[in-house]
C-alpha cells in the first residue's frame, strides 16, 4: 500500500506500518509529557502501546490464518494508528466461513487476556486498581495490566455489531444467512453509520478528538463497504457477453514492433492479440511492452521477442466478478474470447475499466 513500509513477513503474508504511525510515537511523548512522566516511564509507556498494537497484529494474523484455511489469501496486514487490518484478497464465499474469520480477530484478544490473567496470582486487586489510576510502572512486568484492559477494549470494541468492526461481520454473515449477503451488508452498514454518528457526538460532548476521528471513519468505512458488495453483486450478475469488443485489431507474430506502435498511436487499442500465420492466437502484446519498444525507439523488434505466451481463452458466458479475479490474479491485460471453438472478439482492462465507471455513475 502506499505510504506504508514492509516491517515483516510471516507466514507468507507481508505486514506493513503506515507512516503515520510515527505521529503514535510523538503522541505518547505528548502525552507522558503532560503527565509529568519521567523519560524511564514514558519509555515503558512507549513500550506497552508497541505490544498493544503486536495484539493488534496478532488480532489480524487471527482473520489472515483463518481466512487461509477456507481458502482466501491475505494481500497484507495494514497497521497505523488508528488500527490495523488485514487485506483479504475476497470474502469467503460461505456466510458461515465468513462468520468464522471475523470472530477470530477479537477471540484472539480475549485469548491474549486469558493468558495474562496469571498477574493477578502475583498483584493483588487493589494494587493494580491503584496502579491503574496512577498510571504507574517500574518494570516491564507491570504494562501487563494495562495491556490486559487494552485487549479487552480491543475485543469489545471489534465486537460492535456495525461495520466496518468485526461485529459488523459478524452480524451480517449471521443475516445473510436468511436475508443474503447485499441486504444484509445494507442493514450492517446502516448500523454502522449510525455508531459512527453515536461516536462523533459522544467526541463533541467529552471533547476526545481520537474519538471524534474514529467516529468518522466509521461513518465513511460503514458505507464503503455497501458499495463495495454491491458492486460485487453487480459484477456477478453481469457477463463477458455484455462487454466484450467483436471488433479488434490484429498483430502478428511476423510483424514488427513499429506496427503494434503505430496501432497504439493511432487507435484505441491498447493491448493486442498475436497470430501465427495460421491465424491462431498464440501470445499476447501488453501496452507495457509497447512503450518498452518506443523507449527503446526499436521499431524494428519483431513482436515475437516482445509478446508475452501467457493468456488463456474465456466464454462469453463467465461472469465480471470470475473475469475481473482471473485477470487481476495471473496479470493479464487482453484475453481472447471464444465460444464453442470460435474466436469471438476480445476483452481487455479498459473494458472492465469502463464498465465499472459506469455502473458507479447509474447507482
Ligand atoms: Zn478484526
Amino acid at each position: 500500500m502506499k505510504g506504508a513500509f514492509r516491517v515483516a513477513k510471516v507466514a507468507g503474508i507481508p505486514v506493513e506500518v503506515h507512516w503515520s504511525f510515527v505521529l503514535m510515537g510523538v503522541y505518547v511523548i505528548y502525552l507522558g509529557q503532560s503527565l509529568g512522566m519521567d523519560w524511564s516511564t514514558i519509555a515503558w509507556l512507549g513500550m506497552l502501546v508497541l505490544s498493544l498494537f503486536l495484539c493488534v497484529v496478532l488480532h489480524e494474523f487471527g482473520h489472515a490464518l483463518t481466512a487461509r484455511r477456507f481458502g482466501v489469501k491475505t494481500k497484507d496486514i495494514i497497521i497505523s494508528p488508528i488500527g490495523g487490518v488485514a487485506r483479504l484478497e475476497k470474502l469467503p464465499e460461505k456466510a458461515i466461513h465468513e462468520f468464522y474469520v471475523a470472530v477470530a480477530g477479537p477471540l484472539v484478544n480475549l485469548l491474549i487476556v486469558v493468558l495474562l490473567l496469571p498477574y493477578f496470582f502475583f498483584y493483588s486487586l487493589e494494587e493494580v486498581r491503584f496502579q491503574l489510576a496512577t498510571i504507574y510502572f517500574s518494570s516491564p512486568i507491570q504494562i501487563i495490566p494495562f495491556l490486559l484492559i487494552g485487549n479487552i477494549v480491543l475485543a469489545t470494541f471489534n465486537l460492535l455489531p456495525a461495520f466496518p468492526m468485526d461485529g459488523g461481520r459478524i452480524f451480517r454473515a449471521l443475516l445473510s444467512i436468511k436475508l443474503g449477503r447485499l441486504k444484509a451488508t445494507r442493514l450492517a452498514s446502516l448500523l454502522g453509520n449510525f455508531f459512527g454518528i453515536l461516536m462523533v457526538i459522544y467526541a463533541v460532548f467529552t471533547q476526545s478528538i481520537i474519538t471524534g476521528f474514529i467516529g468518522i471513519f466509521v461513518f465513511l468505512l460503514a458505507s464503503q463497504e455497501y458499495r463495495m458488495v454491491r458492486m460485487d453483486e453487480t459484477l456477478k450478475n453481469h457477463f463477458l457477453s455484455e462487454i466484450f469488443r467483436p471488433n479488434f485489431t490484429r498483430i502478428f507474430a511476423t510483424d514488427k514492433m513499429g506496427r503494434a506502435i503505430e496501432e497504439m498511436k493511432h487507435g484505441l487499442e491498447k493491448n493486442f492479440l498475436v497470430f501465427d500465420e495460421n491465424d491462431e492466437a498464440i501470445g499476447v502484446l501488453h501496452e507495457m511492452f509497447i512503450l518498452e519498444a518506443i523507449k527503446k525507439k526499436d521499431n524494428e523488434g519483431p513482436v515475437l521477442e516482445y509478446m508475452s505466451r501467457n493468456f488463456e481463452g474465456v466464454s462469453p458466458s463467465i461472469s465480471l466478478q470470475t473475469l475481473i479475479l482471473k485477470m487481476r490474479e495471473k496479470g493479464y491485460s487482453i484475453l481472447p474470447v471464444f465460444e464453442e471453438g470460435h474466436l469471438k472478439g476480445v476483452v481487455d482492462v479498459s473494458m472492465i475499466n469502463n464498465f465499472l465507471k459506469l455502473q458507479q455513475k447509474v447507482s
